[in-house]
């Protein structure tokens, strides 16, 4: 027969769980774990103190275990908040957790009402939940968006059904109440108040573990100086353009460039000041290339950016653009010198038949012809040697 007691040693053992669950991921080193598992530290001994009840005294089952539950709530907010790099509102939480604990003392020790000490436990629960929830923003990236919205929406309705709690011991504030009662409704506002811990953790442990899958994904995806594509990442969605642009007959054109004389940069103004630059060439390319162009930095101070669906001409026309926009003069500091610095370009579209490498080495050599001709230009490349040919309408002129 399911009773108060045994709910309260399920959650109990739950929340342990949880606890082992979240000391697996300390080492990601996710922000907001520490307060989590501190959170679930607090439940633990709550629930076994108000599983003490009339074993240990009224102060420690009632009054202490009460304080420690409201800080396990408090503290889990402050979990998400920091996880979401948000600031806690420690200030009203500590003020909340006071007036809750000074009215439910004053309804224990001067009059004894436990349904409304019930209630201000409620209004403090249903308060912190609510606020988790606003706290988590609804829309978010796709590999993060489920964790976020399954923590969202299980924080509001927890917020929700505590506040019912609340409304409804509020209305029977005069009937005598058995804190293990063992009537229905008693049982179920018991359940949902018991359980909102572990289930806001199951949350959490789903949000650190999308956070981690994401920032994985991202860093090898990503360069980690420019922000630009990856070298991995530009060579599988080459690898993915090619093969549908040899299935559907598309066009594809590529451009690789190279910084000029960047090693002057380096050496004249030091290697930091050349991290600025490559991070300046990656900020004006990508504001010159098309949203469905791939910009990647291949390696040192050479970049690439692939065109699905550009025509050798379109290529020429935004290789063009992009040499403009990156003949530039970075002024990093108002009492410095400003840095110049220009770009070459090699420009390739597919031939019909064509390999990716045969496309690569091509805009490669068109790179080292616009090096040899006097750098700060596009040079196109030559047609592949017979039989392959462009496709209709990849290249003219
Ligand atoms: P060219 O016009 O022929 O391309 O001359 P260059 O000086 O640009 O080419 P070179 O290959 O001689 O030198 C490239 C320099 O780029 C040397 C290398 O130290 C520097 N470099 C490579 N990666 C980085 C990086 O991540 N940061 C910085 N600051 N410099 C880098
Ligand atoms: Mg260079
Ligand atoms: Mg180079």
């Amino acid at each position: 027969m399911l009773s108060a007691l045994s709910l309260l040693l399920v959650t109990t053992a739950l929340s342990v769980v949880m606890l082992f669950v979240l000391s697996s991921l300390r080492s990601s080193k996710v922000e907001g774990i520490h307060e989590w598992g501190q959170a679930n530290a607090c439940a633990v001994l709550a629930l076994l103190l108000f599983a003490s009840r009339g074993i240990l005294p009224d102060l420690l089952s009632i009054e202490l275990a009460n304080a420690l539950f409201l800080g396990s709530a408090a503290l889990m907010l402050a979990g998400f908040r920091r996880h979401l790099l948000a600031p806690v509102p420690v200030r009203p939480l500590v003020l909340g957790m006071l007036a809750t604990m000074a009215g439910l003392t004053f309804f224990h020790l001067v009059i004894d009402i436990l349904p409304l000490r019930t209630v201000l436990v409620s209004i403090f629960h249903a308060s912190v939940y609510a606020a988790i929830g606003r706290s988590i923003p609804a829309a978010q990236e796709p590999g993060l968006a489920y964790a976020f919205r399954f923590t969202r929406r299980a924080a509001f309705a927890l917020g929700a059904v505590h506040a019912c709690r609340g409304i409804f011991y509020a209305l029977q504030a005069g009937t005598p109440l058995d804190f293990l009662d063992p009537a229905a409704y008693n049982l179920v506002f018991f359940a949902a108040g018991t359980l909102a811990l572990p289930a806001l953790t199951l949350g959490a442990v789903m949000m650190a573990n999308a956070r981690v899958l994401h920032d994985t994904a991202y860093a090898a995806d990503h360069d980690h100086l420019t922000g630009a594509w990856s070298r991995r990442a530009f060579f599988t969605f080459a690898e993915h353009e090619h093969a549908r642009a040899g299935r559907l007959e598309c066009c594809l054109s590529l451009l690789v460039f190279d910084a000029d004389h960047f090693k002057r940069i380096n050496d004249t103004h030091g290697h930091a000041t050349g991290d600025r630059v490559l991070r300046d060439i990656v900020l004006h390319a990508q504001e010159v290339v098309r949203k469905i162009d791939y910009c990647a930095r291949l390696g040192g101070e050479e970049f690439a950016v692939l065109l699905p669906d550009a025509n050798h001409q379109t290529a020429m026309d935004v290789a063009a653009r992009l040499r403009k926009a990156l003949d530039r003069s970075l002024q990093l500091a108002p009492s410095t010198i400003p840095i110049s610095y220009t770009v070459s370009i090699g420009v390739a579209t597919l031939a019909q038949g064509e390999t990716l490498a045969g496309l690569m080495e091509r805009a490669d050599a068109a790179l080292y012809a616009a090096k040899a001709d006097g750098r700060n230009r596009v040079v196109s490349a030559p047609l592949p040697p017979a039989p392959a040919q462009v496709f209709e309408g990849g290249r003219r002129g």
